[in-house]
């Protein structure tokens, strides 16, 4: 039978660590970047061979900074894709770059490679929130990379941003969201930041620290948020995940397969992999990563390893969904797990409309606005039961 995934490519580089990161990334040199893609090939082809017969709908390049890899490094790893297997001819391939990271001649070789997605690390139109965030670059280096993506022929962008920085003002956001909806890239991504534990940021802001006066409350940040719809849609962006935004047909097919549960493998360290019932994540030390593609060992790359029951399964199926502005359909329920949803759900479905928190369309159930702002509150009711 034919399978289809995705595959996502882990490159854990980045020039220095930003203050509210807790992705797996750190400084490299170039004989350990040279290494890691070394390692990546052979994984990538490991996988080729134990999975035949499958092709590959979307690659995703992420991190840390991927583009910290040259233009020659991007094509060895995506040519390996290729030899490894058959990818589709509309495949979408995102790379995500950080201003201040790339130069033209890297570019075009990126492009040749075949990436035709291209998502930018700017997270503020603003300097001194982006001071404030740690990153590397000002607003003017985000502005010279984005225009020599496009000068380039990129024609799909995306633009990361991030709501309630330490010091932000509700107006300073909204400047930002202007500022990048007016060079108009294909899609726009807004996060709140979250304050994670080990980093930085934490020890100023995390749990039990005295409080900095600067970072913006929980009212102001879910005012953000609802701002951020309201001023993208008059630029003719559709929100169509709870915090990513795109022009017609420029969703990300990537993330939507993540939420629709689509099959994927994620190669490099600490990369997440989900086939068939089973969801598997690799070591997260370079060294030992490197040591174990030397010796060809990939089973031992492997550190967790989880085989999703049914209920599992169905839980996945309502939160991942419901992530989406389209939510959940009825009829897949069925499809999937062979039972109706109203079986399985129907006492919370019905407690969640009464509190105005889901709404229903057709045979499809979504989040509320209201439902978004507690959505955690809502996944938890279709856990556990
Ligand atoms: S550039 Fe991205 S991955 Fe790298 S440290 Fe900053 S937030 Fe983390």
């Amino acid at each position: 039978m034919k399978r289809e995934i995705e595959l996502y490519i882990h490159i854990p580089f980045c020039v220095k660590k930003c203050a509210y990161c807790d992705f797996l990334s750190s400084p490299a040199d170039e004989a350990v970047k040279k290494a890691y893609v070394k390692a990546l090939e052979l994984e990538i082809a490991f996988w080729g061979q134990k999975l035949e017969n499958t092709t590959v709908s979307t690659i995703f390049i992420g991190g840390g900074t991927p583009s910290l890899l040259s233009g020659e490094q991007m094509e060895t790893l995506l040519q390996c894709v290729r030899r490894s297997f058959r990818v589709e001819k509309d495949a979408e391939i995102t790379m995500e770059m950080n201003p201040g990271t790339v130069n033209d001649k890297n570019l075009i070789r990126y492009k040749k490679a075949g990436v035709n997605r291209i998502s930018i690390g700017l997270q503020s139109a603003k300097n001194e929130e982006l001071q404030k965030l740690g990153r590397i670059h000002t607003f003017q280096e985000f502005l010279d990379t984005y225009k020599a993506v496009r000068a380039c022929g990129f024609e799909n962008v995306n633009v990361d941003l991030i709501s309630a920085i330490p010091g932000q003002t509700r107006e300073s956001f909204e400047e930002s969201l202007h500022i990048v909806a007016r060079l108009e890239p294909e899609h726009i991504s807004a996060y709140s930041l979250i304050v994670e534990e080990g980093t930085p940021f934490y020890e100023k802001y995390g749990d039990g620290k005295p409080k900095e006066r600067d970072l913006p409350s929980e009212e102001e940040e879910r005012a953000m948020y609802k701002r951020t719809k309201e001023i993208l849609e008059k630029y003719g962006y559709e929100r169509y995940e709870i915090s990513n935004y795109a022009k017609d047909g420029f969703a990300c097919r990537h993330n939507i397969g993540y939420w629709e549960r689509k099959e994927y493998i994620g190669v490099g360290i600490g990369a997440a992999s989900f086939l068939g019932k089973e969801r598997f994540s690799n070591i997260r030390k370079i060294d030992q990563y490197l040591a174990y593609a030397k010796e060809r060992s990939f089973e031992k790359m492997v550190s967790e390893r989880e085989i999703l029951d049914m209920s599992q399964e169905m839980e996945e199926f309502m939160f991942l969904g419901l992530r989406m502005q389209k939510g959940i359909s009825a009829a897949k329920f069925q499809e999937t797990f062979g039972c109706p949803l109203d079986e399985v759900y129907g006492k919370e479905i019905a407690k969640l409309k009464k509190q105005g928190l889901l709404k229903e369309k057709g045979e499809n159930f979504s989040l509320t606005d209201f439902g978004i702002d507690i959505s955690n509150y809502v996944f938890v009711e279709f856990m556990n039961k």
